[in-house]
């Protein structure tokens, strides 16, 4: 009767002491997020900012609903686990003890001691947490965290033993050290396939502005790495990308369509709108084959399986991704984002750029690499975000490899560029190491560049002396058609094969280039066909770049141009706040433009043509055309130009372009600049119809 009682009262307090640690560590959590607002200068943004603009009908998304309750869940169930861990941990010592005051102040030393560990590890793994407090202590260096690991450990397995016996400890300890070596297991296959079929692969770096590379500026060495391997690439000078964001570029590339003609005209399109089928993946697919899209952040690109890839890697997408990872960084959740099993548990976490304190660029590159077929060709696509506001990573930034003059952004991106170049060595060299470059096919391309408001990307009017009227510098990318530094992008080709001896000097081809040329090019190189469905590329094939016409006008549209994107800073809630009621949470849980809206925000877009070293532009809130001079960095008012650019051309092939498009033309000058209906001349005769009146509500 009397042990009876004794074991019942044993488990009173075993329970007791486990929500006692659970109200402790409730206490420990609600610390450090007050902590964090304390220290971080956008404190309320990411959560708050967020949670007031998802509106109460897309709360019943159930997709999102499903997201954020897997989330909280798992975040609770590890936290209890957690606990379960530090109560049986104090087992034996309560069995010892028999004084309450004493096992009080054991629980509390182990519960510490947990503690200690957990910030201890988040600080040495993630020093950029806001929680990284730890950093530069000896608790936060691999014999501080061996120590208390071995304590912790200790304390944990005499628990075990004392209640299960030796048998039990050893089984157990011998299958979690099976499970971690499977776990950590990683076969490093060898590429053997067979050599007729080339690797292809597009890499993409984001926003790289090809001003910031060698070769354009000597001067420049933020990315060695770029440098070198452009230095034995083709590298097309002038690129523009179709629209300065990533999704549309990327839409592009794949397609070979201006986004006119794939649908996607802007990040987050209704996807009902969009032509998914590439028949540059369907074709390379058909000839077996391995087809790959990798990219280290989708909140903004929905590209995904219903594309036609074999295999899509990196962050799921959803309208989840900004709230979790906004409300993320605690030391347990940031240890538990890239163990193996967390892209299933976490997958708004692992692998997420956009999570940027706890975002391993390594381990990324593993997990892309892992997924290359070693026994077919691969045709990869790989999208590396580092380069993206807003310029967080795990590791802090060499601050030598940037030069700060006050531009906080620009600062940031250059040693940003530093990291991301990092990333990009390591990806190549590990493909050469495993064969895949024997004989392959590379593009190395950036989607957009990104506007920094630099003195020495402006561009004036030589006529106009207060250059307020408009704004042709912009911050961001896809704000500003005007913005070259927004537009301009890195366009690169190299061709690897082993049997080949030397490496090959660069090689810059002039002229006017768009993304767009890329899928032409593989389907030339590869010597794949469309077929009879498909709609017919825009772009034109790089290999043809020595025969093609000098005359060639390449087009280039704006995302929404927001005001308070012309700010000398750009203030993120106000972008939101003008941004956030374009967009519905669909079932998925994904965010999408309201179709509704998505017309009248076509309708809002800037659209320009170049031609030589000439842009012309159509901006919807100013009534003149704008003519850019891009070599003297000069803009005119169409109205009172006098030179001899061959603007008629332009605006003709602008007028041809884009002529269907919603909105297009609100100030006709398609119609004013004398190019006429006439429908009976034969098409050689530059004039078309452009008298209808778009309907813009
Ligand atoms: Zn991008």
């Amino acid at each position: 009767m009397e042990s009876k009682l004794q074991v019942k009262g044993d488990n009173v307090s075993m329970l007791r002491t486990f929500w006692r640690t659970n109200a402790f560590m409730l206490l420990f959590l609600v610390a450090l997020y007050n902590f964090k607002l304390f220290i971080q200068y956008f404190s309320s943004f990411s959560i708050a900012s967020v949670m007031t603009h998802v509106r109460s009908e897309d709360l019943l998304s159930t997709g999102l609903l499903f997201d954020l309750s897997q989330f909280v869940f798992l975040v609770i169930f590890f936290h209890l686990l957690w606990s379960l861990v530090i109560t049986i941990s104090c087992k034996p010592w309560f069995s010892i003890i028999k004084h309450e005051g004493i096992k009080t102040q054991v629980w509390l030393v182990i519960v510490l001691l947990h503690f200690t560990l957990v910030l201890a590890a988040n600080a040495y793994f993630y020093p950029t947490s806001l929680l990284g407090f730890l950093r530069n202590t000896p608790m936060a260096t691999v014999a501080g965290l061996l120590m208390i690991s071995v304590a912790v450990l200790l304390q944990f397995l005499w628990s075990i033993y004392s209640q299960f016996g030796k048998k039990v400890t050893l089984t157990a300890l011998f299958s979690v050290a099976l499970l971690i070596s499977l776990l950590g297991y990683r076969p490093e296959p060898v590429y053997t396939a067979d050599n007729n079929s080339p690797n292809v692969f597009i890499i993409g770096i984001d926003g790289l502005r090809p001003d910031h590379l060698n070769y354009i500026d000597s001067a420049n060495n933020h990315s060695p790495n770029i440098d070198e391997f452009i230095s034995h690439s083709t590298v097309y000078t002038n690129t523009y990308t179709p629209l300065g964001r990533t999704y549309v570029a990327w839409m592009s590339i794949l397609s070979g369509l201006y986004p006119k003609n794939h649908g996607a005209r802007f990040n987050l399109a209704p996807p009902e709108l969009i032509n998914k089928e590439f028949p540059l993946v369907r074709e390379l697919n058909k000839k077996n084959y391995q087809t790959i899209y990798a990219m280290d952040e989708r909140r903004f690109n929905q590209i995904d399986e219903a594309y036609g890839f074999d295999e899509i890697i990196g962050p799921k997408v959803g309208a989840a991704d900004a709230i979790i990872s906004g409300m993320a960084d605690f030391p347990l959740i940031n240890l538990l984002s890239n163990i193996p099993g967390s892209s299933e548990l976490f997958p708004y976490l692992n692998m997420n750029r956009g999570y940027g304190k706890a975002y391993s660029p390594n381990q990324f590159n593993q997990k892309v690499l892992s997924k290359l077929s070693s026994d077919k060709p691969n045709f990869l696509s790989i999208h590396f975000c580092q380069l993206h506001w807003p310029y967080t990573s795990k590791d802090f930034i060499d601050i030598n490899s940037a030069q700060w003059k006050g531009n906080y952004n620009h600062f940031m991106y250059q040693a940003m560029l530093k990291k991301v170049d990092q990333q990009f060595s390591d990806f190549i060299s590990s493909l050469e190491q495993r064969g895949y470059l024997d004989n392959a096919i590379v593009y190395l391309i950036s989607d957009h560049g990104e506007g920094f408001m630099l003195k020495k990307d402006e561009i004036h009017n030589p006529s106009i002396d207060v250059n307020d009227t408009l704004h042709t510098n912009a911050w961001g990318h896809g704000t500003n058609v005007m913005s070259q530094d927004q537009t301009n992008v890195l366009m690169s080709y190299r061709r690897f094969n082993k049997n080949v001896k030397g490496l090959p000097n660069i090689q810059q081809i002039q002229g006017n280039f768009s993304l767009i040329d890329i899928a032409p090019s593989l389907f030339e190189e590869l010597n794949l066909s469309l077929s009879a469905s498909d709609t017919p590329f825009d772009g034109l094939s790089l290999q043809q770049s020595a025969n093609l016409e000098a005359e060639r006008a390449i087009f280039v549209e704006s995302s929404v141009p927001f005001r308070s994107i012309n700010a000398s800073f750009i203030d993120e809630k106000e972008v939101i706040y003008e941004t956030a009621s374009n967009y519905e949470v669909r079932d998925n849980g994904r965010a999408v433009i309201i179709p509704s809206v998505y017309k009248e925000m076509v309708a809002k877009k800037q659209r320009a043509v170049y031609f030589k070293h000439w842009q012309l532009a159509m901006l919807p809130n100013y009534e003149e055309l704008v003519l850019i001079d891009t070599q003297k960095q000069l803009w005119y008012q169409l109205s009172q130009y006098k030179g001899s650019a061959p603007w008629r051309g332009m605006l003709f092939d602008l007028c041809r372009h884009y002529q269907h498009d919603l909105g297009f033309d609100q100030h006709q000058h398609c119609r004013q600049s004398g190019i006429i209906d006439d429908s009976t001349s034969s098409p050689s005769v530059r004039h078309l119809s452009y008298g209808r009146q778009y309907d813009i509500q």
